[in-house]
């Protein structure tokens, strides 16, 4: 025994308190390359392409993703400078009545009660309008009908019984609230939140 492997064995030793056994190495499956139909047997898990010139290619194209990629995210940005906060509350209102309808997916349209085939909104029952304040109160807006909510005004008496009925305080919602001025960030905020929100119910 060499002068190197007697220092070796016993450490083996010492740390598993087993002798070290030498396990024959399995070959690795077979696999696709990335870039051409070759199915191959890799050297180690890490190889994904078939050739060095596959992996070449596998390299070039996926600095060309990587940079359209960050070439769009600077767009976006860019982008995201001009927008107004009128801007931001129409991106964060959209993105909140997405998360109310798919809230609501299963339920009937708040004021009529009728499910249909056809499109639904999400209906506040304060309008953005007469209650800014609300428009992003969960218990004031629910999925309803686009015949409730455009032709009939909301349909708001038979929404008022449906919200009682859930037991929604309605006292509440007609009473006086703070006014809220969101600022830029925060409805961005509000906006990513409902996203996360809507993803959640997705992927539930
Ligand atoms: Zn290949
Ligand atoms: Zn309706």
């Amino acid at each position: 025994m060499s002068l190197a492997k007697r220092d070796i064995v016993p450490k083996i030793l010492a740390d598993s308190g087993r002798p070290a056994m030498r396990v024959p190495k399995k070959p690795l499956k077979p696999k696709k390359c990335r870039v051409c139909p070759t199915v191959f047997a890799p050297r180690t898990s890490l190889q994904i392409c078939c050739s060095p010139w596959c992996a070449g290619e596998y390299a070039k194209s996926s600095r060309e993703r990587k940079e359209a990629r960050e070439s769009r995210k600077e767009y976006r940005e860019a982008k995201d400078k001009t927008k107004s906060r009128a801007d931001w509350i129409k991106e964060a209102q959209k993105s909140f009545n997405d998360w109310v309808r798919a809230r609501d997916a299963l339920k009937p349209c708040i004021s009529c009660g009728r499910y249909h085939q056809g499109q639904y909104h999400a209906g506040h029952y304060r309008t953005t309008k007469a209650a800014p304040e609300l428009r992003f109160c969960e218990i004031n807006v629910w999925k309803q009908c686009s015949v409730c909510n455009n032709h009939l005004s909301g349909n708001i008496l038979e929404y008022r019984i449906n919200l009682i009925k859930k037991g929604i305080d309605v006292d509440w919602l007609e009473g006086p609230h703070e006014p809220k001025k969101y600022t830029i960030p925060e409805l961005q905020g509000i906006k990513a939140l409902y996203k996360q929100k809507l993803k959640d119910i997705k992927n539930s």
